[in-house]
Protein backbone atom coordinates (compact mmCIF):
# COMPACT_ATOMS: atom_id res chain seq x y z
CA UNK A 1 0.00 0.00 0.00
CA UNK A 2 1.36 3.36 -0.96
CA UNK A 3 2.56 5.66 2.01
CA UNK A 4 0.81 8.50 1.04
CA UNK A 5 -0.43 10.28 -2.43
CA UNK A 6 2.02 12.66 -4.13
CA UNK A 7 -0.76 15.42 -3.80
CA UNK A 8 -0.89 14.94 0.18
CA UNK A 9 2.49 15.77 0.48
CA UNK A 10 1.87 20.01 0.77
CA UNK A 11 -0.28 19.35 3.92
CA UNK A 12 2.84 17.12 5.24
CA UNK A 13 5.52 19.97 5.76
CA UNK A 14 8.45 19.23 8.32
CA UNK A 15 8.09 15.98 7.89
CA UNK A 16 9.42 13.01 6.13
CA UNK A 17 7.86 11.68 3.90
CA UNK A 18 8.11 8.26 1.62
CA UNK A 19 6.38 8.88 -2.24
CA UNK A 20 6.14 6.50 -4.45
CA UNK A 21 5.79 6.96 -8.24
CA UNK A 22 6.61 8.08 -11.92
CA UNK A 23 9.84 10.07 -12.93
CA UNK A 24 7.63 13.05 -14.90
CA UNK A 25 10.57 15.37 -15.66
CA UNK A 26 13.92 15.86 -14.94
CA UNK A 27 16.06 19.08 -14.42
CA UNK A 28 20.22 19.42 -13.64
CA UNK A 29 20.23 22.94 -12.96
CA UNK A 30 24.36 23.09 -12.71
CA UNK A 31 25.00 21.02 -9.33
CA UNK A 32 21.33 20.80 -8.63
CA UNK A 33 18.65 18.06 -9.42
CA UNK A 34 14.97 18.53 -9.61
CA UNK A 35 13.27 15.74 -10.26
CA UNK A 36 8.99 15.94 -11.05
CA UNK A 37 7.22 13.08 -9.28
CA UNK A 38 4.34 11.97 -10.50
CA UNK A 39 1.48 9.63 -9.27
CA UNK A 40 -2.62 9.74 -9.91
CA UNK A 41 -2.99 12.55 -7.43
CA UNK A 42 -0.69 15.03 -9.29
CA UNK A 43 2.59 15.99 -9.13
CA UNK A 44 5.50 17.07 -6.61
CA UNK A 45 9.08 18.85 -7.52
CA UNK A 46 11.74 16.63 -5.40
CA UNK A 47 14.93 18.04 -5.36
CA UNK A 48 19.01 16.80 -4.57
CA UNK A 49 22.22 18.63 -4.77
CA UNK A 50 25.76 19.05 -3.16
CA UNK A 51 24.04 18.92 -0.10
CA UNK A 52 22.77 15.30 -0.72
CA UNK A 53 24.22 12.30 -0.04
CA UNK A 54 26.60 11.59 -3.11
CA UNK A 55 25.44 8.13 -3.26
CA UNK A 56 21.98 9.00 -3.89
CA UNK A 57 23.24 12.12 -6.20
CA UNK A 58 24.53 9.31 -8.58
CA UNK A 59 21.14 7.87 -8.72
CA UNK A 60 19.17 10.58 -9.24
CA UNK A 61 21.72 11.99 -12.13
CA UNK A 62 20.39 8.68 -13.78
CA UNK A 63 16.85 8.66 -13.46
CA UNK A 64 14.69 9.04 -16.78
CA UNK A 65 11.58 10.03 -17.63
CA UNK A 66 8.74 7.50 -16.44
CA UNK A 67 11.14 5.66 -14.69
CA UNK A 68 9.29 4.12 -11.47
CA UNK A 69 10.56 4.78 -7.86
CA UNK A 70 10.19 5.39 -4.26
CA UNK A 71 11.84 8.70 -2.61
CA UNK A 72 12.03 9.27 0.98
CA UNK A 73 12.70 12.66 2.35
CA UNK A 74 11.90 15.67 3.47
CA UNK A 75 8.87 18.16 2.94
CA UNK A 76 9.87 21.65 2.53
CA UNK A 77 8.44 25.24 2.31
CA UNK A 78 9.96 26.80 -1.01
CA UNK A 79 11.11 30.03 -0.73
CA UNK A 80 9.32 32.46 -2.17
CA UNK A 81 10.92 33.34 -5.13
CA UNK A 82 10.39 29.71 -6.07
CA UNK A 83 6.99 29.18 -5.45
CA UNK A 84 4.59 27.33 -8.17
CA UNK A 85 1.20 28.82 -8.01
CA UNK A 86 0.50 26.64 -11.12
CA UNK A 87 0.97 23.50 -9.32
CA UNK A 88 -1.48 22.10 -6.64
CA UNK A 89 2.04 21.10 -4.25
CA UNK A 90 4.08 24.04 -5.97
CA UNK A 91 4.30 25.38 -1.99
CA UNK A 92 6.65 22.96 -1.66
CA UNK A 93 9.30 20.37 -2.21
CA UNK A 94 10.75 17.30 -0.96
CA UNK A 95 14.49 17.46 -0.16
CA UNK A 96 15.29 14.00 -1.37
CA UNK A 97 17.19 11.59 1.41
CA UNK A 98 16.66 8.43 -0.29
CA UNK A 99 16.07 6.68 -4.01
CA UNK A 100 15.32 3.60 -4.63
CA UNK A 101 14.53 2.81 -8.52
CA UNK A 102 11.20 0.35 -8.40
CA UNK A 103 11.64 0.01 -12.52
CA UNK A 104 13.79 1.47 -15.48
CA UNK A 105 11.55 2.39 -18.06
CA UNK A 106 12.75 3.02 -22.01
CA UNK A 107 12.12 6.13 -24.01
CA UNK A 108 8.14 6.58 -24.30
CA UNK A 109 6.72 6.72 -28.01
CA UNK A 110 5.35 10.31 -26.73
CA UNK A 111 5.21 13.09 -24.51
CA UNK A 112 3.39 12.40 -20.75
CA UNK A 113 4.20 15.05 -19.06
CA UNK A 114 3.92 18.99 -20.95
CA UNK A 115 0.72 18.00 -23.19
CA UNK A 116 -2.94 17.12 -23.34
CA UNK A 117 -2.15 14.35 -25.86
CA UNK A 118 -4.56 16.02 -28.28
CA UNK A 119 -1.81 16.41 -30.72
CA UNK A 120 -0.37 12.73 -31.10
CA UNK A 121 -1.38 10.77 -33.63
CA UNK A 122 -4.96 8.88 -32.23
CA UNK A 123 -3.70 5.61 -33.46
CA UNK A 124 0.05 6.03 -31.61
CA UNK A 125 -2.63 6.60 -28.04
CA UNK A 126 -4.46 4.12 -28.61
CA UNK A 127 -1.83 1.70 -29.29
CA UNK A 128 0.06 2.91 -25.80
CA UNK A 129 -3.28 3.42 -24.46
CA UNK A 130 -1.56 2.66 -20.39
CA UNK A 131 0.85 5.51 -21.26
CA UNK A 132 -1.71 7.39 -22.20
CA UNK A 133 -3.70 7.11 -19.61
CA UNK A 134 -1.26 8.60 -17.32
CA UNK A 135 -1.94 11.92 -18.61
CA UNK A 136 -3.40 13.98 -16.30
CA UNK A 137 -6.20 15.10 -18.23
CA UNK A 138 -7.06 11.11 -19.07
CA UNK A 139 -6.31 10.41 -15.25
CA UNK A 140 -8.64 13.14 -13.86
CA UNK A 141 -10.93 11.10 -16.89
CA UNK A 142 -10.89 7.97 -15.52
CA UNK A 143 -11.96 9.27 -11.81
CA UNK A 144 -14.54 11.68 -12.58
CA UNK A 145 -15.94 8.74 -15.02
CA UNK A 146 -15.79 6.31 -11.53
CA UNK A 147 -17.70 9.10 -9.53
CA UNK A 148 -20.43 9.94 -12.09
CA UNK A 149 -21.24 5.96 -12.35
CA UNK A 150 -20.99 5.86 -8.23
CA UNK A 151 -23.05 9.01 -8.08
CA UNK A 152 -25.91 7.30 -10.56
CA UNK A 153 -25.49 3.95 -8.27
CA UNK A 154 -25.76 5.49 -4.89
CA UNK A 155 -28.90 7.62 -5.99
CA UNK A 156 -30.80 5.06 -7.55
CA UNK A 157 -30.22 2.90 -4.51
CA UNK A 158 -31.85 5.62 -2.78
CA UNK A 159 -35.00 5.31 -4.48
CA UNK A 160 -34.95 1.18 -4.04
CA UNK A 161 -33.49 0.61 -7.35
CA UNK A 162 -31.75 -2.91 -7.60
CA UNK A 163 -28.50 -3.37 -9.99
CA UNK A 164 -29.26 -6.40 -11.19
CA UNK A 165 -26.34 -8.24 -14.42
CA UNK A 166 -27.77 -9.43 -16.86
CA UNK A 167 -26.03 -12.06 -20.20
CA UNK A 168 -23.73 -10.95 -22.24
CA UNK A 169 -24.19 -14.02 -23.58
CA UNK A 170 -27.81 -14.48 -24.99
CA UNK A 171 -29.81 -14.71 -28.21
CA UNK A 172 -29.97 -12.42 -31.19
CA UNK A 173 -32.77 -10.24 -30.46
CA UNK A 174 -34.64 -7.53 -33.36
CA UNK A 175 -32.86 -4.12 -31.79
CA UNK A 176 -32.15 -1.95 -35.46
CA UNK A 177 -28.91 -3.16 -35.26
CA UNK A 178 -26.78 -5.82 -36.32
CA UNK A 179 -25.43 -7.97 -33.48
CA UNK A 180 -22.40 -9.77 -33.00
CA UNK A 181 -22.26 -13.44 -32.53
CA UNK A 182 -20.40 -15.90 -30.43
CA UNK A 183 -20.10 -19.54 -31.40
CA UNK A 184 -21.09 -22.43 -29.43
CA UNK A 185 -18.75 -25.03 -29.36
CA UNK A 186 -20.87 -27.31 -27.65
CA UNK A 187 -24.09 -26.64 -29.80
CA UNK A 188 -22.76 -27.13 -33.38
CA UNK A 189 -24.30 -24.48 -35.56
CA UNK A 190 -25.45 -22.51 -32.95
CA UNK A 191 -24.46 -19.20 -32.11
CA UNK A 192 -24.73 -16.68 -29.19
CA UNK A 193 -25.30 -13.06 -29.73
CA UNK A 194 -23.77 -10.58 -27.62
CA UNK A 195 -26.42 -7.83 -26.44
CA UNK A 196 -27.66 -4.85 -27.98
CA UNK A 197 -28.89 -3.61 -25.22
CA UNK A 198 -30.36 -5.51 -21.76
CA UNK A 199 -34.18 -5.18 -23.29
CA UNK A 200 -36.27 -8.10 -22.90
CA UNK A 201 -33.92 -9.37 -20.06
CA UNK A 202 -35.15 -5.81 -18.10
CA UNK A 203 -38.75 -6.71 -19.03
CA UNK A 204 -38.27 -10.20 -17.74
CA UNK A 205 -37.27 -8.53 -14.23
CA UNK A 206 -40.25 -6.39 -14.28
CA UNK A 207 -41.99 -9.91 -14.71
CA UNK A 208 -39.82 -11.91 -11.98
CA UNK A 209 -41.38 -8.81 -9.52
CA UNK A 210 -38.10 -6.95 -9.48
CA UNK A 211 -40.27 -3.21 -10.28
CA UNK A 212 -37.09 -1.16 -9.71
CA UNK A 213 -34.13 -2.15 -11.93
CA UNK A 214 -31.00 -0.55 -13.29
CA UNK A 215 -27.37 -1.46 -14.58
CA UNK A 216 -24.35 0.05 -15.78
CA UNK A 217 -24.51 -2.44 -18.82
CA UNK A 218 -21.99 -2.72 -22.08
CA UNK A 219 -24.29 -3.15 -25.21
CA UNK A 220 -22.80 -4.13 -28.41
CA UNK A 221 -23.77 -3.07 -31.91
CA UNK A 222 -22.02 -4.18 -35.10
CA UNK A 223 -22.86 -1.44 -37.17
CA UNK A 224 -20.97 0.40 -39.93
CA UNK A 225 -18.11 2.95 -39.39
CA UNK A 226 -20.55 5.86 -38.32
CA UNK A 227 -18.93 9.02 -36.58
CA UNK A 228 -17.37 8.43 -32.96
CA UNK A 229 -19.72 5.03 -32.27
CA UNK A 230 -17.76 2.37 -30.50
CA UNK A 231 -18.91 -0.96 -31.16
CA UNK A 232 -18.91 -1.64 -27.37
CA UNK A 233 -20.75 0.97 -25.24
CA UNK A 234 -22.03 1.76 -22.12
CA UNK A 235 -25.43 2.15 -21.33
CA UNK A 236 -27.27 3.56 -17.42
CA UNK A 237 -30.09 0.99 -18.09
CA UNK A 238 -33.15 1.28 -15.85
CA UNK A 239 -36.71 -0.12 -15.91
CA UNK A 240 -39.45 0.24 -13.15
CA UNK A 241 -42.87 -0.95 -12.87
CA UNK A 242 -46.09 0.56 -11.89
CA UNK A 243 -45.62 3.24 -14.09
CA UNK A 244 -46.21 6.09 -16.40
CA UNK A 245 -44.38 8.17 -18.83
CA UNK A 246 -44.67 11.35 -16.39
CA UNK A 247 -42.97 9.13 -13.60
CA UNK A 248 -39.65 8.06 -15.74
CA UNK A 249 -39.17 11.27 -17.04
CA UNK A 250 -39.04 12.85 -13.89
CA UNK A 251 -36.78 10.06 -12.62
CA UNK A 252 -34.60 10.34 -15.05
CA UNK A 253 -34.61 14.24 -14.80
CA UNK A 254 -34.35 14.74 -10.96
CA UNK A 255 -30.75 12.03 -11.32
CA UNK A 256 -29.53 14.35 -13.89
CA UNK A 257 -30.02 17.24 -12.19
CA UNK A 258 -28.69 15.42 -8.85
CA UNK A 259 -25.64 14.41 -10.68
CA UNK A 260 -24.61 18.18 -12.45
CA UNK A 261 -25.38 19.84 -8.76
CA UNK A 262 -23.00 17.01 -7.37
CA UNK A 263 -20.00 16.95 -9.49
CA UNK A 264 -20.55 20.11 -12.19
CA UNK A 265 -21.67 22.85 -9.45
CA UNK A 266 -19.53 25.25 -11.92
CA UNK A 267 -21.78 24.07 -15.11
CA UNK A 268 -25.61 25.47 -15.19
CA UNK A 269 -28.61 23.80 -16.54
CA UNK A 270 -30.11 26.12 -19.42
CA UNK A 271 -34.05 25.70 -18.37
CA UNK A 272 -35.69 23.53 -15.68
CA UNK A 273 -38.31 21.44 -15.74
CA UNK A 274 -36.37 20.30 -18.98
CA UNK A 275 -38.42 22.14 -21.52
CA UNK A 276 -40.75 19.32 -24.10
CA UNK A 277 -40.52 19.27 -27.79
CA UNK A 278 -42.75 16.73 -29.63
CA UNK A 279 -40.40 15.16 -32.70
CA UNK A 280 -42.91 17.52 -35.27
CA UNK A 281 -41.79 20.51 -33.39
CA UNK A 282 -38.16 19.71 -33.08
CA UNK A 283 -38.50 18.51 -37.00
CA UNK A 284 -40.48 21.98 -37.74
CA UNK A 285 -37.91 24.01 -36.01
CA UNK A 286 -34.51 22.62 -35.48
CA UNK A 287 -34.34 20.27 -38.77
CA UNK A 288 -33.87 17.61 -35.95
CA UNK A 289 -35.30 15.69 -33.44
CA UNK A 290 -31.87 16.08 -31.38
CA UNK A 291 -31.64 19.95 -31.42
CA UNK A 292 -28.84 22.00 -29.49
CA UNK A 293 -31.45 24.16 -26.99
CA UNK A 294 -28.30 26.17 -25.44
CA UNK A 295 -28.91 30.05 -25.48
CA UNK A 296 -25.33 30.32 -25.87
CA UNK A 297 -23.07 28.07 -27.79
CA UNK A 298 -19.96 30.05 -26.90
CA UNK A 299 -20.87 29.10 -23.20
CA UNK A 300 -18.62 26.28 -22.46
CA UNK A 301 -20.68 25.42 -18.90
CA UNK A 302 -24.15 25.79 -20.50
CA UNK A 303 -26.23 22.40 -20.29
CA UNK A 304 -29.19 22.32 -22.27
CA UNK A 305 -31.29 19.52 -21.73
CA UNK A 306 -34.56 18.70 -23.61
CA UNK A 307 -37.21 15.94 -23.75
CA UNK A 308 -38.68 15.01 -27.60
CA UNK A 309 -41.95 13.35 -27.28
CA UNK A 310 -44.70 12.29 -29.48
CA UNK A 311 -42.83 10.13 -31.96
CA UNK A 312 -44.32 8.71 -35.21
CA UNK A 313 -43.97 4.33 -33.70
CA UNK A 314 -43.63 2.99 -37.63
CA UNK A 315 -41.93 4.15 -40.54
CA UNK A 316 -42.08 2.46 -43.75
CA UNK A 317 -39.06 0.49 -44.97
CA UNK A 318 -38.05 0.89 -48.26
CA UNK A 319 -39.77 -2.32 -49.14
CA UNK A 320 -42.99 -1.16 -48.58
CA UNK A 321 -43.37 -2.66 -45.17
CA UNK A 322 -43.40 -1.40 -41.91
CA UNK A 323 -40.67 -0.75 -39.02
CA UNK A 324 -40.04 0.48 -35.79
CA UNK A 325 -38.66 3.79 -35.63
CA UNK A 326 -37.20 3.15 -32.10
CA UNK A 327 -38.08 -0.14 -29.97
CA UNK A 328 -40.31 -3.02 -30.90
CA UNK A 329 -41.79 -3.46 -27.76
CA UNK A 330 -42.63 0.43 -26.96
CA UNK A 331 -46.70 1.07 -26.61
CA UNK A 332 -48.37 2.90 -28.48
CA UNK A 333 -50.19 6.02 -26.75
CA UNK A 334 -53.69 5.39 -25.30
CA UNK A 335 -55.45 6.72 -28.49
CA UNK A 336 -54.12 4.62 -30.59
CA UNK A 337 -54.24 1.39 -28.73
CA UNK A 338 -57.32 0.19 -31.50
CA UNK A 339 -55.37 1.28 -34.32
CA UNK A 340 -52.56 -0.75 -33.36
CA UNK A 341 -54.74 -3.53 -32.46
CA UNK A 342 -56.69 -3.72 -36.01
CA UNK A 343 -53.14 -2.22 -37.86
CA UNK A 344 -55.32 0.90 -39.68
CA UNK A 345 -53.90 4.25 -39.80
CA UNK A 346 -50.36 3.26 -39.15
CA UNK A 347 -48.54 6.45 -40.36
CA UNK A 348 -50.69 8.32 -37.44
CA UNK A 349 -49.97 6.15 -34.53
CA UNK A 350 -47.79 7.63 -32.19
CA UNK A 351 -45.41 6.00 -29.54
CA UNK A 352 -44.85 6.60 -25.84
CA UNK A 353 -40.93 6.77 -26.77
CA UNK A 354 -39.24 10.00 -25.06
CA UNK A 355 -35.79 10.85 -26.06
CA UNK A 356 -33.24 13.62 -23.67
CA UNK A 357 -31.13 15.31 -25.14
CA UNK A 358 -28.22 17.15 -24.56
CA UNK A 359 -26.53 20.34 -25.93
CA UNK A 360 -27.28 18.63 -29.70
CA UNK A 361 -26.62 15.40 -28.61
CA UNK A 362 -29.27 12.58 -28.11
CA UNK A 363 -27.99 11.08 -24.62
CA UNK A 364 -30.84 8.32 -23.69
CA UNK A 365 -34.27 7.15 -24.63
CA UNK A 366 -36.68 5.11 -23.72
CA UNK A 367 -40.60 4.54 -23.27
CA UNK A 368 -43.38 3.14 -21.78
CA UNK A 369 -44.05 -1.03 -22.86
CA UNK A 370 -46.82 -3.17 -24.33
CA UNK A 371 -47.18 -5.10 -21.36
CA UNK A 372 -50.36 -6.68 -22.70
CA UNK A 373 -49.44 -9.85 -25.03
CA UNK A 374 -52.29 -8.57 -27.52
CA UNK A 375 -50.76 -5.42 -27.83
CA UNK A 376 -46.85 -6.93 -28.52
CA UNK A 377 -48.05 -9.49 -30.43
CA UNK A 378 -49.97 -6.86 -33.12
CA UNK A 379 -46.99 -4.38 -33.03
CA UNK A 380 -45.23 -7.51 -34.08
CA UNK A 381 -47.40 -8.46 -36.90
CA UNK A 382 -47.55 -4.90 -38.46
CA UNK A 383 -43.91 -4.69 -38.32
CA UNK A 384 -43.80 -7.82 -40.67
CA UNK A 385 -43.58 -11.11 -38.56
CA UNK A 386 -45.51 -13.85 -39.19
CA UNK A 387 -47.36 -15.94 -36.16
CA UNK A 388 -44.91 -18.45 -36.67
CA UNK A 389 -42.03 -16.27 -36.33
CA UNK A 390 -43.47 -14.49 -32.98
CA UNK A 391 -43.97 -17.15 -31.71
CA UNK A 392 -39.79 -18.41 -31.96
CA UNK A 393 -38.38 -15.05 -31.55
CA UNK A 394 -40.63 -13.88 -28.84
CA UNK A 395 -42.52 -16.66 -27.32
CA UNK A 396 -40.91 -16.56 -24.33
CA UNK A 397 -41.93 -12.51 -23.90
CA UNK A 398 -45.32 -13.49 -24.61
CA UNK A 399 -45.29 -16.04 -21.92
CA UNK A 400 -43.99 -13.77 -19.60
CA UNK A 401 -46.42 -11.38 -20.34
CA UNK A 402 -49.49 -13.71 -19.78
CA UNK A 403 -48.23 -14.82 -16.55
CA UNK A 404 -48.85 -11.28 -15.11
CA UNK A 405 -46.36 -8.38 -15.51
CA UNK A 406 -47.45 -4.95 -14.53
CA UNK A 407 -47.42 -2.08 -17.01
CA UNK A 408 -43.83 -0.96 -17.05
CA UNK A 409 -41.51 1.46 -18.68
CA UNK A 410 -37.94 2.73 -18.84
CA UNK A 411 -34.92 4.54 -20.18
CA UNK A 412 -31.50 3.86 -21.34
CA UNK A 413 -28.77 6.86 -21.15
CA UNK A 414 -25.72 6.49 -23.43
CA UNK A 415 -23.76 6.62 -20.78
CA UNK A 416 -20.28 7.96 -23.02
CA UNK A 417 -21.15 10.34 -25.18
CA UNK A 418 -23.20 11.63 -21.35
CA UNK A 419 -19.86 11.90 -19.62
CA UNK A 420 -17.87 13.29 -22.91
CA UNK A 421 -20.91 15.86 -22.84
CA UNK A 422 -19.78 16.62 -18.96
CA UNK A 423 -16.46 16.80 -19.67
CA UNK A 424 -16.52 18.88 -22.13
CA UNK A 425 -14.18 15.93 -24.32
CA UNK A 426 -14.53 16.44 -28.60
CA UNK A 427 -15.33 12.60 -28.45
CA UNK A 428 -16.55 9.59 -26.51
CA UNK A 429 -13.07 7.64 -27.24
CA UNK A 430 -11.41 10.53 -25.18
CA UNK A 431 -13.85 8.89 -21.98
CA UNK A 432 -13.35 5.14 -22.55
CA UNK A 433 -10.48 3.72 -20.83
CA UNK A 434 -9.66 1.25 -23.80
CA UNK A 435 -11.68 2.61 -26.86
CA UNK A 436 -11.57 0.81 -30.47
CA UNK A 437 -10.74 2.64 -33.76
CA UNK A 438 -13.86 4.03 -36.03
CA UNK A 439 -13.58 0.22 -37.56
CA UNK A 440 -13.51 -1.80 -34.58
CA UNK A 441 -10.18 -2.42 -34.17
CA UNK A 442 -8.49 -2.38 -30.58
CA UNK A 443 -5.07 -1.47 -31.84
CA UNK A 444 -3.59 -2.32 -28.11
CA UNK A 445 -4.34 -6.11 -28.04
CA UNK A 446 -4.36 -6.12 -31.73
CA UNK A 447 -8.24 -7.37 -32.13
CA UNK A 448 -10.07 -8.78 -34.04
CA UNK A 449 -7.43 -11.39 -35.21
CA UNK A 450 -7.39 -15.13 -36.47
CA UNK A 451 -7.76 -17.61 -34.22
CA UNK A 452 -6.14 -21.22 -34.64
CA UNK A 453 -7.08 -24.25 -36.88
CA UNK A 454 -7.46 -25.92 -33.57
CA UNK A 455 -9.80 -23.45 -32.15
CA UNK A 456 -11.86 -22.94 -35.49
CA UNK A 457 -11.96 -27.13 -35.47
CA UNK A 458 -13.35 -27.45 -32.44
CA UNK A 459 -16.28 -24.53 -33.14
CA UNK A 460 -16.67 -26.48 -36.26
CA UNK A 461 -15.88 -23.67 -38.45
CA UNK A 462 -14.87 -23.34 -41.53
CA UNK A 463 -13.25 -19.57 -43.16
CA UNK A 464 -13.87 -18.61 -46.51
CA UNK A 465 -10.68 -17.14 -48.18
CA UNK A 466 -10.97 -13.78 -48.54
CA UNK A 467 -11.53 -13.14 -52.06
CA UNK A 468 -9.58 -10.70 -53.96
CA UNK A 469 -10.87 -6.86 -54.48
N1 LIG B 1 -33.18 -0.54 -24.97
C1 LIG B 1 -33.36 0.80 -25.49
C2 LIG B 1 -32.09 1.22 -26.22
O1 LIG B 1 -31.05 0.63 -26.04
C3 LIG B 1 -33.61 1.81 -24.44
C4 LIG B 1 -34.90 1.63 -23.72
O2 LIG B 1 -35.97 1.75 -24.37
O3 LIG B 1 -34.86 1.41 -22.51
O4 LIG B 1 -32.10 2.16 -26.98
Amino acid sequence: MKQMWIGESVNHVGSSVVLEGWISNRRDHGKIIFLDLRDRSGICQTVCGPWTDASVYVVASTLRSEWVVRIEGEVKKRPDNMVNDALPTGQIEIDIHRIEVLNEADTPPFDIHESDGYEVKEELRMKYRYLDLRRKRLTSMLGMRHRIIHTIRQWLDQKGFFEVETPILTRSTPEGARDYVVPSRLHQGSFYALPQAPQQYKQLLMASGVERYFQIARCFRDEDTRGDRQPEFTQMDLEVSFVDREDVMQLNEELLVHLVETLFPQKHISQRPFPRLTYKEAMETYGTDRPDLRKDTSDPHELAFGWIVDFPFFEKTDGGGWTFTHNPFSAPQKEYVDAILEKRDIDTILTTQYDVVLNGFEIGGGSIRAHQPHVLRSVLSIIGYSDEEIETHFGHMLKAFSLGIPPHGGIAWGLDRLISLLLGEPNIREVIAFPKTGDGRDLLMDAPAPISQEQLNELHIAVEKKKDN
